[in-house]
């Protein structure tokens, strides 16, 4: 049965819910189809920490940082390296997006409630040159309520739409294909998937409980990445990252199917950079997963040492926040998928986040009290105490013996060699009681400390590793962690996508993850984090302000 409405937003994710109030406000009918339930309205965003990244802010000010737009796109641009004919779009929205980031977004978000937290992170911080890659400054700025705090105010604004009778949601409406007329797409259609009242994130029942067809004068295509499909994943992977990981976890729900974007693909659509993805090194297995093959990112501060497979430090600048992308490439020209942290109770206690809402009971709960102990704690914050009690990644010893010979047995070989370790381990402590030494981590510790940010809650005091009073110490075997999608369909600035000859395709639109977060890869091959909800923010309001405009 056909419907009318003037918009139809396919996903009900963070991008999806953006575009739809918009086109609601702008006083235009939207329907919102999602194939899971209600109960996990706001997709990837609500599992998220909710960083953002923001320039030149009140927060970054008050802790002393200097940013600016132009040392913004000046990262931006060394970040994202774009070298290739189709980057004409995605660096034309990556200025656009560093624009919005220097200027309304952080008003336009406080104007509808939003929150920051007031020490700003500071992550993937490069090593290189000032042209290269990396955060010159610290930018990452946690919402107030982490995920969940980024996915109300919109939640809040289609709510208000759905009693306006401006927006309906569709739920456990799965599309399997777009419908075109006259050249225009003009609606979409699929199957409707049986109820199914599985908690939040839980994979849900695929069965087909019937069909339906809905008609609109445009559709506006917001489903999200790849990376809760492994198959698709190792598909795209790029040879020069080395061969796709054999074994991985994933960071994000089984919904994150990437089975939408074949289907826009099939239906004429450009698809532009699949080859370019952002996934973590530092992922460890969920001991009480919610999706399968849960993984949780650790967002690790600069001290721990980091040892490939073999045992072999990892080289300078690759240290821990660094360089996601280069670290992934030097780890899969290991051989191995996996690489270890070591470190000590006094690091782990002050320098481990977990990325996700629910690992971050404190920030998410809005709670001064409890994230004050972050920096006044004896022990990490109880989520990470929990992951060094039952996690299986996690090895707990008194001396670096016993260790080494757990994280041998845990992996089920004898590639690390006990004094191998010992010698790496013991010539950085030689380094440390000296502020000005050449080991280029210690000297990374030591500036991060003079960030009074980093001193608080995110870079301990510099100690040897193996000095006792600092101990027990510990392991983490670090496996590769599915994340998100960087390529993704062209777009012009209003978000509409462009088909496989060159030309617009008149009625279909692409937000978020499924747009590279605009352009089709705004961030040419890395991120400089927190780039992530804010491309859906950007480019979610660009398509809903257009589209609405459109009809
Ligand atoms: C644990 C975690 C932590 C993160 N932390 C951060 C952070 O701190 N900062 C940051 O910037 N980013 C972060 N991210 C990334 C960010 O949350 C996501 O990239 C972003 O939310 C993606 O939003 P989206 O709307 O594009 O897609 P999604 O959230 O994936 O939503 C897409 C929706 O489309 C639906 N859908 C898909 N296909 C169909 C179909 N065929 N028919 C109907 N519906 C369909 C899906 O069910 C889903 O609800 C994090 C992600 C996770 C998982």
């Amino acid at each position: 049965m056909a419907e009318e409405a003037d918009v139809i937003v396919v996903g009900g994710g963070l991008a999806g819910l953006v575009a739809a109030t918009e086109i609601a406000d702008a006083g235009k009918r939207v329907v919102v189809v999602d194939q899971e339930g209600e109960q996990s309205l706001g997709g990837q965003a609500f599992w998220s920490f909710g960083g953002l990244f923001l320039v030149d802010t009140p927060e970054q000010r008050r802790l002393g940082i200097k940013d600016s737009y132009d040392l913004a796109v000046q990262d931006w641009l060394g970040s994202a390296g774009f070298d290739r004919d189709e980057d004409l779009w995605p660096r034309r929205w990556a200025e656009a997006y560093v624009a919005f980031a220097a200027g309304e977004k952080r008003a336009w978000l406080r104007a509808m409630g939003h929150r920051i937290f007031p020490v700003v992170g500071w992550a993937e911080r490069g090593g290189y040159d000032a042209m290269g890659h990396g955060n010159s400054v610290p930018r990452f700025h946690v919402t107030w309520g982490t995920g969940p705090g980024i996915v109300e105010p919109f939640e809040r604004r289609a709510r208000e739409a759905e009693r306006a009778g401006r927006l309906t949601f569709k739920f456990r409406h799965r599309v399997d294909a777009l419908t075109i007329s006259n050249g225009r797409v003009d609606g979409v259609s699929g199957a409707i998937l049986e109820p199914d009242h599985v908690e939040r994130g839980k994979s849900s029942s695929r069965k087909v409980a019937g069909d339906f067809t809905l008609r609109a004068q445009a559709v506006i295509v917001a489903s999200g990445g790849i990376g809760g499909n492994h198959d698709l994943v190792r598909h795209n992977w790029p040879e020069r990252l080395g061969k796709a990981p054999e074994n991985m976890i994933s960071g994000v729900p089984e919904h994150v199917d990437g089975r939408m974007i074949g289907i826009i693909e099939a239906a004429g659509a450009r698809l532009i950079n699949r080859d370019r993805m952002w996934h973590y090194v530092e992922g460890i297995r969920n001991w009480s997963p919610i999706w399968p093959r849960h993984g949780i990112r650790i967002l690790p501060g600069p001290s721990s040492l980091w040892f490939d497979a073999t045992g072999r430090r990892l080289p300078s600048p690759l240290f821990p926040g660094s360089d996601t992308l280069g670290q992934l490439q030097y780890i899969m020209g290991t051989g191995y998928d996996y690489s270890w942290f070591v470190l000590t109770q006094s690091i782990i206690k002050k320098e481990f986040a977990l990325s996700g809402s629910e690992q971050n009971p404190d920030l998410t709960g809005k709670s001064w009290l409890m994230t004050a102990r972050r920096a006044t704690n004896k022990g990490a914050p109880a989520p990470v105490e929990a992951f060094k009690t039952h996690g299986v990644d996690f090895i707990v010893r008194d001396n670096l013996a016993d260790l080494v010979s757990a994280m041998n047995a845990l992996v089920g070989n004898d590639l690390l060699k006990v004094e191998n370790l010992k010698a790496q381990i013991e010539a950085r402590d030689r380094e440390i009681a000296n502020p000005y030494a050449k080991d280029t981590q210690v000297l990374n510790i030591h500036n991060a400390r003079r960030y009074i940010g980093d001193r608080l809650i995110r870079t301990a005091k510099p100690h040897r590793i193996l000095d006792p009073a600092h101990g027990p110490l510990i392991a983490v075997k670090l496996n590769i962690l599915t994340r998100k999608t960087l390529g993704g369909f062209e777009t012009d600035l209003d978000s509409r996508v462009f088909g496989q000859d060159g030309k617009i395709m008149p009625g279909l639109y692409a937000a978020g993850e499924a747009a590279g977060f605009g352009g089709g890869g705004m961030h040419g091959y890395r991120s400089l984090e927190g780039t992530f909800l804010g491309g859906c923010l950007f480019s979610g309001r660009n398509a809903g302000r257009a589209a609405a405009k459109a009809s």
